[in-house]
C-alpha cells in the first residue's frame, strides 16, 4: 500500500482563498478590514521569519497587518503595556505575540493579558480551558492543531469513533489537538516521554498525530495499515558530506564526522563546529570537547533537510493517508491564523 498524500500546501491555499472572499465581503458590507497585530520581541531569526510570513499572508488576503517590534531587553511592563494598547485598538482584531519570548519575560502573564476576543493564537488560558471542557466552545482554537483537524476533514478521514493517538502533550500542539479530536468524538491516547510502549500504542491508531520534535521517530512498523498519519514535526536532518572526515574523542570514544570548511558548495548552510553522527549531536566550535583530535581546525559545513517526526519513506508503505514535511501541517498554521483573524473581525461586529 502507498499512502495517499495529504497536500497541506493545496489545502492551505483553498482555506486562504475562502478567507480572502470573506475579507472582501466584510469590506463591502460592513466597511471593516480585519487587522492582525504582531508583537515580536528580540531578534530571533526564526521568529522574525515567522512574523514576516504572517504579515505577508495578511497583505495577500487583503487584511491589515500591524507589526510591533520590541528590543530583546523589553520589560514585562512594556510588553504587557503594548498588549493592552492593542486590546483597546478597534482596528486590531487579532493579537499575536510571537513565541518564544526572551527568558526574562513571563510568557503566561503576557498571553493572559491578550483580550479573549483577540486571542487569535488560541493560547489564552480561558480559550484553552473551554477547549478542554465538554459542551464549551473556545472563541479561538490554536492554529497548528486546528490545521491538523482541517487536513483530516478535508481529506475525508473519519474522526468520529476513530482510535486516535497523539504523540506529544505540549500546550501548543499535543494537548489542544487531543482535545479537538475528543470534541469530534475520537477515542484518544496521549503519549509523551514516559509512555512505556510507544510503538505498540501507535499501532492501535486509526489516526496518528506526531508532534514530538524527534527526527523520523515514527517508523512503518509503528503504524496500523491504512491509518491516517499527520506529521507536525519540523526537524533538521543533517546530510553527510562526501568529504567528511572522521574524528574520535579521546575522552569518550565518540566518533565525530566533521568536515573542513569548504566555501565552494552552494545551497548549503555553514556552521562552525563538528557534528557527531553517532549521537546525532552538533557541537558548535566553542563547545567542541577539548580532547577531540585537532578540533580547533575543524569546521562543520553541512546541509540539512527539513524532515518530520515520521520516517516518511517507511510509513508511506503502510499508512492510508500521510502528510509530507515540508508541505503538510506547516502551511496550514498560517492559513488557520488568517481564519482566526477573520473570526476576530466578525466577533467584533457581533456576527460570529
Ligand atoms: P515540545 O513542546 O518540545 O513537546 C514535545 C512533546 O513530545 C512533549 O510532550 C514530550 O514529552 C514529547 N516527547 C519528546 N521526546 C519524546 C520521546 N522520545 N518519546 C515520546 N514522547 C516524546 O514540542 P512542540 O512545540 O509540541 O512541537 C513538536 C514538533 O512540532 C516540533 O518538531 C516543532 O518544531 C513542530 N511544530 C510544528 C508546527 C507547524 O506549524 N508545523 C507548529 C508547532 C510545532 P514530555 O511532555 O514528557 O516532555
Amino acid at each position: 500500500m502507498t499512502a495517499q498524500l495529504i497536500d497541506g500546501t493545496a489545502i492551505a491555499k483553498t482555506v486562504r482563498q475562502e478567507v480572502a472572499v470573506e475579507v472582501e465581503k466584510l469590506k463591502k458590507e460592513y466597511d471593516i478590514t480585519p487587522g492582525l497585530a504582531t508583537v515580536l520581541v528580540g531578534e530571533n531569526p526564526a521568529s522574525k521569519a515567522y512574523v514576516g510570513s504572517k504579515q505577508r499572508a495578511c497583505q495577500e488576503l487583503g487584511m491589515n497587518s500591524i507589526g510591533h517590534k520590541l528590543q530583546a531587553t523589553a520589560t514585562q511592563e512594556e510588553v504587557e503595556g503594548l498588549v493592552k494598547e492593542l486590546n483597546a485598538d478597534p482596528a486590531v482584531h487579532g493579537i499575536l505575540v510571537q513565541l518564544p519570548l526572551p527568558k526574562h519575560l513571563d510568557e503566561e502573564k503576557i498571553l493572559s493579558a491578550i483580550s479573549l476576543e483577540k486571542d487569535v493564537d488560541g493560547f489564552h488560558p480561558v480559550n484553552i480551558g473551554r477547549l478542554s471542557m465538554k459542551g464549551r466552545e473556545p472563541l479561538f482554537v490554536p492554529c497548528t492543531p486546528a490545521g491538523c483537524i482541517e487536513l483530516l476533514v478535508r481529506s475525508g478521514v473519519q474522526i468520529e469513533g476513530a482510535e486516535a493517538v497523539v504523540l506529544g502533550r505540549s500546550n501548543i500542539v499535543g494537548l489542544p489537538v487531543s482535545m479537538l479530536l475528543l470534541h469530534r468524538n475520537a477515542t484518544i491516547s496521549i503519549c509523551h516521554s514516559r509512555t512505556q510502549d510507544l510503538p505498540g500504542t501507535c499501532r492501535r491508531a486509526d489516526i496518528l498525530i506526531a508532534a514530538v520534535g524527534r527526527t523520523e521517530m515514527v517508523k512503518g512498523d509503528w503504524v496500523k495499515p491504512g491509518a491516517a498519519v499527520i506529521d507536525v514535526g519540523i526537524n533538521q536532518k543533517w546530510i553527510a558530506h562526501p568529504a567528511d572526515k572522521e574524528w574520535t574523542c579521546a575522552a569518550t570514544g565518540e566518533t565525530f564526522i566533521a568536515h573542513r570548511k569548504d566555501q565552494s558548495e552552494k545551497g548549503g548552510r555553514r556552521k562552525m563546529g563538528v557534528y557527531c553522527m553517532t549521537h546525532d549531536k552538533a557541537y558548535l566550535k566553542n563547545q567542541v570537547p577539548k580532547n577531540i583530535d585537532d578540533c580547533e581546525t575543524v569546521d562543520l559545513f553541512r546541509k540539512y533537510n527539513l524532515v518530520g517526526d515520521v520516517d516518511f519513506d517507511d510509513v508511506q508503505q503502510v499508512a492510508g493517508h500521510l502528510t509530507p514535511v515540508p508541505g503538510g501541517v506547516g502551511p496550514m498554521t498560517i492559513a488557520m491564523l488568517m481564519q482566526n483573524t477573520m473570526r476576530g473581525a466578525k466577533h467584533a461586529l457581533g456576527i460570529a
